[in-house]
């Protein structure tokens, strides 16, 4: 269960129109996706260093192959299951993969091309993850792609245009503590402490039909919060609530 992305809903009502394309505005010196999986402080367990050369980091589960050294990576690990999961939905994969963003708590918008035959575009993760940092610290943590990648199919088959409405997407240790303390039946480990969750709606989309498809996906796991009219999503086994 996922009771402190309840928490974060809060109050929030759905918003009318989020289809404008402005970029969120970055705050002081980005940290570059690459940089912080280098440096360790994002818990990504000492994962090994890319190649700081390399710009793009190959998607599928051959390219993973030959990028051996990419694997220990929990955010590539994910996104190559991820893939799998999604096998139908990756041969049309190549091309272009956008993702429209509103996080309802900063106000803050983002419409980003993540992705780009085949490849993550790591400027374009550095701006997403800055989007769905943790509202309350402001601490920015790298998104799992494999997590965008689970938006983007939904969104595809949701007919491709609308804008995710971002309830809660990172969160510190500190916020998850603080969530706690205010509910006993909070997680004392979230996969959104990992950048592997997201809370969100779909515009023009009833949160019902987003996660029916959500479920189909069998992509990772699905919370349905009705009353706060949101969907959690996140690339840890897949489950149900
Ligand atoms: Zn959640």
């Amino acid at each position: 269960m996922c009771h402190e992305c309840e928490l974060d809903a809060g109050k929030i009502t759905r918003h009318a129109s989020a289809e404008e394309t402005v970029a969120s505005p970055r705050h002081g010196q980005p940290t570059t996706f690459w940089s912080r999986w280098r440096t360790g402080r994002d818990h990504l367990d000492g994962a090994a260093l890319p190649d700081p050369a390399r710009r793009r980091l190959v998607l599928g589960a051959g390219a993973a192959v030959a990028t051996a050294g990419l694997l220990s990576t929990p955010a590539v690990l994910a996104e190559t299951r991820v893939a799998r999961a999604l096998a139908p939905s990756r041969r049309q994969g190549r091309g272009v993969r956008s993702l429209r963003f509103f996080h309802t708590h900063t106000g803050e918008r983002l419409k980003v091309t993540y992705a780009e035959d085949g490849e993550y575009l790591p400027d374009a993760l550095d701006e997403i993850s800055h989007l769905l940092r943790d509202f309350r610290s402001g601490d920015v943590h790298p998104i799992d792609p494999g997590t965008l990648d689970i938006l983007y199919h939904l969104r595809q088959q949701m007919g491709g245009s609308g804008t995710y409405q971002v309830i809660s997407a990172f969160r510190s240790p500190a916020t998850n503590d603080m969530l706690r303390s205010r509910g006993s039946a909070v997680a004392r480990r979230s996969l959104h402490m990992d950048g592997r969750a997201i809370d969100v709606r779909l515009t023009g989309v009833e949160t019902r039909r987003l996660r029916e498809a959500a479920l189909k996906l069998k992509a990772g796991g699905v919370g349905y919060y009705p009353r706060s009219d949101f969907l959690h999503v996140d690339t840890g086994r897949v489950r149900t609530w």
